[in-house]
């Protein structure tokens, strides 16, 4: 058998085929430590919540409907107008059904937005998609139909008391020329945890449309819905902007439910995709998801639920970390959103792959963070300084990864 080049490309063994299945074996491994993954928590009052859900769905038949019918390829009409609605109501936003399309799982609206953007244009040139800062989501790195579509910058690091610390966009190093089709940022951005600041991503927004190009605002942990944000950051959304968001991290990650927000070309060109790659996205999600909206559930679960559990979850793990690493030893990137601490071993004697190698002997697996540069041209030690761990694990677990971890440094140190 010989693949073709688009095979090649799509069955490397890429940063995110490796975390997938470090993710895949550690479940399987007994007494694995997993920080690795981005599975959302089990939170008891959400669990019980779905479970429910599904029950009453079911004795009313609409799961049932669900599941025997396709939807259509923008998604499930009654879902996508109770979004649209809900969205303007609470966010001043003026969408409607029309600017709603959803993808199986964000991830491949990524691959869709990405390929659609960037690449071999009709007359020739060849575009990119534009990080303003990295490090950003792995799941971006490899979704590119052609080699080289990304490019990434590096940031500015601020240093905040206390052992933490922040990056920003450096827009004095910034150069967005004419090979960019569209610029992309995660907010609340996995991996780091950053929240880019409002006048951050008003400014971007200024430039993606001075430039004609859109920006894409990967909202997967953000507002209103799952809201897994700790920081003051105001959602935007025009129609410049192709906004993404997810039922994953609400703790519905099985349901692989994307939702992309845009103006209508980019909306229709969503449905048409989805037709010629899935016929349509599936429909679980949205018959749940609509039953929260109708319940007024979504977001006061949200709110009142699932922020306060990673608020608290976070604080508790910060403790940890810092009861048995001191600063010296680790930076921590202020944790705004998302659910993953980004620590810098900034004089870590070894390579962030080697401690990666030596926590994943020992039973803890967490992720280097040299994969999160996606497109990042200039060789930046930073890169290989830096590990992301999740906090979703009960804190007992954290604390025997963070136990194990402390010793690796101290051993790194020790070898010199
Ligand atoms: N975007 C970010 C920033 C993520 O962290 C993830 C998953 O971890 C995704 C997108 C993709 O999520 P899904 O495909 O489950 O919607």
């Amino acid at each position: 058998m010989t693949f073709s080049s688009f095979g090649k490309k799509f069955t490397r063994f890429s940063g995110i085929t490796q975390l997938m299945s470090d993710l895949n074996e550690g479940l399987r491994t007994p007494g694995a430590i997993m920080l690795g993954g981005g599975n959302p928590a089990k939170i008891p009052e959400m669990q019980d919540y779905f479970t429910q859900l599904c029950a009453d769905l079911l004795a009313e038949g609409k799961l049932t409907e669900s599941i025997c019918n396709y939807d259509g390829p923008q998604g499930k009409n009654t879902f996508l107008t109770a979004l649209a609605e809900m969205l303007s109501k609470e966010l001043g936003w003026p969408i409607e059904a029309k600017n709603i399309a959803l993808t199986n799982g964000s991830q491949s609206a990524f691959f869709y937005l990405f390929n659609l953007f960037a690449g071999h244009q009709p007359d020739g040139q060849v575009k990119k998609v534009l990080f303003p800062l990295a490090p950003e989501y792995i799941g971006y790195a490899d979704v590119g139909l052609e080699d080289d579509l990304l490019v990434s910058y590096k940031p500015t690091i601020e240093l905040l008391p206390e052992g933490m610390f922040k990056y920003h966009v450096d827009f004095d190093h910034l150069h967005i020329g004419d090979d960019i089709g569209a610029i992309c940022v995660s907010r609340p951005t996995n991996p780091t945890g950053n929240v880019l600041t409002d006048e951050e991503v008003m400014r971007l927004d200024a430039i993606a449309h001075q430039k004609g190009i859109p920006l894409i605002i990967d909202n997967a942990y953000g507002v209103p819905f799952p809201g897994i944000i700790f920081s003051q950051a105001t959602p935007l959304w025009n129609l410049n902007t192709i906004l993404c968001m997810s039922l994953s991290k609400l703790g519905l990650p099985g349901t692989r439910c994307g939702i992309i927000i845009a103006n209508e070309e980019t909306i229709q060109a969503m449905g048409n995709m989805n037709g010629i790659i899935s016929l349509a996205p599936g429909s679980i999600g949205p018959a749940l998801a609509l039953e929260m909206i109708e319940r007024g559930d979504l977001l006061r679960l949200s709110e009142q639920v699932i922020r306060p559990f990673y608020q608290q979850r976070v604080e508790q793990t910060l403790a940890i970390i810092r009861h048995y690493i001191p600063a010296e030893r680790c930076l921590i990137h202020k944790p705004e959103g998302a659910i993953f601490l980004w620590l810098w071993f900034k004089d870590l004697p070894i390579s962030s792959q080697t401690l990666y190698q030596r926590l994943k002997a020992r039973g803890v697996l967490m992720v280097p963070g040299h994969y999160f540069f996606p497109g990042l041209e200039q060789e930046w030690p930073h890169t290989q300084q830096c590990m992301r761990m999740n906090y979703v694990p009960e804190p007992e677990l954290i604390e025997k990864g963070i136990i194990v971890l402390a010793e690796e440094i101290e051993r790194a140190h020790k070898e010199g």
